[in-house]
């Protein structure tokens, strides 16, 4: 262990808390965007950039003194353990985004559990450290799959940061909780979802992705400070090493929508990092975890019985 749970100094009020950073490692290819136009038996034969990415996201964090955690895809540390061991030696924590992103809501229970134990065996033999976090492919577990939550407490994971509790048109559960909760009663397993800030009265995505790129730097500062400041919660962030990477190539026969997302302000996208990393308190999701743990509110609706009794119903 990379001492994670350090404290820092000064806390108290918004200043302590430190908001958890995180980076989901595939590469430029293995995107949501593209899964129509780009096949997964094609991955092998396309051109790798995530080690030269990756290892200019650890430089930037080296340069402003933080720690994060690397949500990683099964399929990339086979591929590249020397970069896993990298960001492990760096600081930094290792953790699981399941095998070759497939979406949580497209599995079967048995066939989740196989991949998120492929995954983390994978992973834990290239980093020769535990993996005790779970992000989902596109933030993927949400009401549609209320065996989830249950499966990663079975195999012993301390965390997930899988829920965008927020309307989008690909993903999101807008009635989960906006900050930790537990979702499974007897089980210390907590979801620390990605960040949601008030905005007239309405959740907004403010914890990363596509709108972090498109839309100025000011917004994001203002969202992650109300949080901080007004609420006295941790932000969870999110981005991805393609997203620090203007010179990718670009995949002309995907939709429009898909390619605006994609490929708008990349060029920046370092710099307002930059700037993130220096205006916020950052740190790993193990840290962040640890701390909300005692915070964390049951979730009141249980999602497994909801889920359950939809399945009960559609059976009879
Ligand atoms: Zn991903």
């Amino acid at each position: 262990m990379n001492a994670p749970f350090q404290e820092i100094p000064g806390a108290g009020g918004g200043q302590g808390i430190v908001n958890g950073l995180s980076v989901d490692v595939e590469d430029w290819f293995q995107v949501g965007a593209f899964e129509n136009v780009i096949a997964r038996d094609e991955w092998d034969s396309i051109k790798t950039r995530v080690e030269d990415n990756v290892y200019r996201v650890i430089d930037l964090f080296a340069e402003a003194d933080v720690s994060a955690t690397f949500f990683t895809l099964g399929w990339v540390a086979k591929r590249h353990p020397a970069m896993i061991r990298r960001i492990v030696d760096a600081g930094h924590e290792i953790a699981s985004h399941g095998y070759d992103h497939a979406r949580v809501f497209t599995f079967t229970r048995a066939q989740f559990a196989e991949d998120i134990r492929k995954a983390r065996a994978i992973i834990e033999d290239c980093a020769g450290v535990p993996v005790t976090g779970y992000r989902a492919p596109s933030f993927s577990i949400d009401q549609r799959t209320p065996w989830a939550f249950a499966e990663l407490a079975e195999q012993g994971y301390a965390y997930s940061s899988s829920v965008a509790p927020v309307v989008h048109d690909h993903y999101g559960w807008p009635e989960a909780p906006r900050f930790a909760f537990r979702p499974l009663a007897g089980s210390s397993l907590i979801e620390l979802p990605v960040t949601t800030a008030m905005l007239g009265g309405r959740r907004v995505a403010a914890g990363g992705g596509g709108f972090f790129r498109v839309l100025p730097y000011a917004f994001s500062r203002w969202a992650i400070r109300q949080v901080n400041r007004d609420e006295g919660r941790p932000a969870v962030f999110y981005f991805h090493p393609w997203e620090v990477d203007p010179g990718q190539p670009r995949v002309g026969h995907a939709p429009l929508r898909s390619r605006f997302r994609h490929y708008t302000g990349l060029s920046k996208m370092a710099g307002k990092l930059g700037d993130l990393v220096q205006d916020f308190r950052w740190g790993r999701m193990d840290l962040v975890a640890h701390r909300e743990r005692a915070r964390a509110e049951d979730l009141v609706l249980p999602p497994l019985e909801l889920g359950l009794q939809a399945e009960v119903e559609a059976a009879e």
